[in-house]
C-alpha cells in the first residue's frame, strides 16, 4: 500500500507555479491575481478562502479576498462580479459556496466571466471539459488528476466507481476519468444514494473515488484488494478531543488502506491537492487572457 501524498503534490505543483511565476514577474509581467468572494461569516467557507488566499500569495501571486456581508442582495452582489469580471487587472475570480438561501447560486456562478472562473463550474466551462476541450476544470477533480499524474498511475482500462454525483466532485469526475486521456481512459460507474447494493458495484473497482460526504462509509469488505482509493470525503465528527472534533473521510481508512494498492489520507490527501488545482487553474486563466492579449 502507498500513500497517494496531497500535502507533498501539492507543495511540488504549488513549487513549480511559484517558479513560473517569478520567471514571468522577471520578465516584466504583472503577477497574477486572483480575488475571492465571500458572503457572510460561515466558518468553513472563512477557512477555505483563507487557505486559498495564503497559498496564492505564497507562490508570488496576487490574492484579494472580498468580504461581503450575510444579508447582501443578489444585484449587488451581481455588481460586484461584473467590476471583477471587468477587471483587466484580475485573471481568476472564484465565489465561496454556499451563498446564503435568498441568492441563487447558479445565477452567480453563471455570472463569472467564463475566462476567469477558477473554480471551473460555468456551464461554458463544463460543456468543454465535456467535449475534452481545454478549459478550466473544477478544482477538486483537477487535483486528483494532478495527484494521479504525479505518481505515474496508468489508469486506462481500469474500472473505476465514483460515488457522489454532485456538479463539483462526482459528475466531473466521472466525466474526466472516462475522457480519451491520462489519467482517464476508464469504464466509469456513477454511484450516488439511488444506487441499489453500492458494495456490488465498489467491489468490481480498480478505483474508487468517494465523494458522498458520509464519514466512514467505505468500508473494506467493499473494496478489491489491490484497488486504489480516492477519499474525497471532509466531514467534522464530534470527539473526546481537545478540539471537539476531528476530520473524517468518507472512508474507513485503518481497515481499507491495507487491501488498497494506493490511498488517499484525509486530511493530507485530496484537500490539500484542491487548493493547488485553484492556483494552477489561476495560471492558466491568467497565461490564457493576459499573456495572449
Ligand atoms: P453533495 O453535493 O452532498 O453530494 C453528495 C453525493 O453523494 C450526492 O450525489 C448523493 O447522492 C451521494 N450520496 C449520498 N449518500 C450516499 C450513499 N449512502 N451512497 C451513495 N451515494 C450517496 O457533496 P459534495 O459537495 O460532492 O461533497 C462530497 C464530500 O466531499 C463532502 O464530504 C465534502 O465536504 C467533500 N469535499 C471535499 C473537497 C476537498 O477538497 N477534499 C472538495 C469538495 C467537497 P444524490 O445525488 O442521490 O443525493
Amino acid at each position: 500500500m502507498q500513500i497517494l501524498d496531497g500535502k507533498i503534490v501539492s507543495q511540488i505543483t504549488k513549487d513549480k507555479i511559484q517558479e513560473e511565476v517569478a520567471s514571468l514577474i522577471q520578465q516584466g509581467f504583472r503577477a497574477p491575481h486572483l480575488v475571492a468572494v465571500i458572503v457572510g461569516n460561515d466558518g468553513a467557507s472563512e477557512t477555505y478562502v483563507a487557505s486559498k488566499e495564503k497559498n496564492s500569495k505564497k507562490v508570488g501571486m496576487d490574492s484579494t479576498v472580498i468580504r461581503l456581508p450575510e444579508n447582501v442582495s443578489e444585484t449587488e452582489l451581481l455588481a460586484e462580479i461584473k467590476k471583477l469580471n471587468d477587471d483587466d487587472n484580475i485573471d481568476g475570480i472564484l465565489v465561496q459556496l454556499p451563498l446564503p438561501k435568498h441568492i441563487d447560486s447558479q445565477k452567480v456562478i453563471e455570472f463569472i466571466d467564463p475566462l476567469k472562473d477558477v473554480d471551473g463550474f460555468h456551464p461554458i466551462n463544463v460543456g468543454l471539459m465535456c467535449k475534452g476541450l481545454p478549459t478550466l476544470l473544477p478544482a477538486t477533480p483537477y487535483g486528483i488528476l494532478l495527484l494521479l499524474e504525479h505518481y505515474k498511475i496508468n489508469t486506462s482500462g481500469m474500472h473505476c466507481v465514483v460515488i457522489g454525483r454532485s456538479d463539483i466532485v462526482g459528475k466531473p469526475m466521472s466525466i474526466l476519468m472516462s475522457r480519451n486521456e491520462q489519467p482517464g481512459n476508464c469504464t466509469v460507474t456513477l454511484c450516488h444514494s439511488k444506487t441499489k447494493d453500492l458494495a456490488s458495484f465498489t467491489k468490481q473497482a480498480d478505483i474508487v473515488i468517494a465523494a458522498l460526504g458520509k464519514p466512514m462509509n467505505i468500508t473494506a469488505e467493499m473494496i478489491k484488494e489491490g484497488a486504489i482509493v480516492i477519499d474525497v470525503g471532509i466531514t467534522r465528527v464530534n470527539d473526546d478531543s481537545a478540539k471537539g472534533y476531528s476530520i473524517k473521510g468518507d472512508v474507513d481508512f485503518d481497515a481499507v488502506a491495507p487491501k488498497t494498492s494506493f490511498i488517499t489520507p484525509v486530511p493530507g490527501g485530496v484537500g490539500a491537492m484542491t487548493i493547488a488545482g485553484v492556483i494552477q487553474n489561476t495560471l492558466n486563466a491568467y497565461k490564457n487572457n493576459y499573456l495572449k492579449r
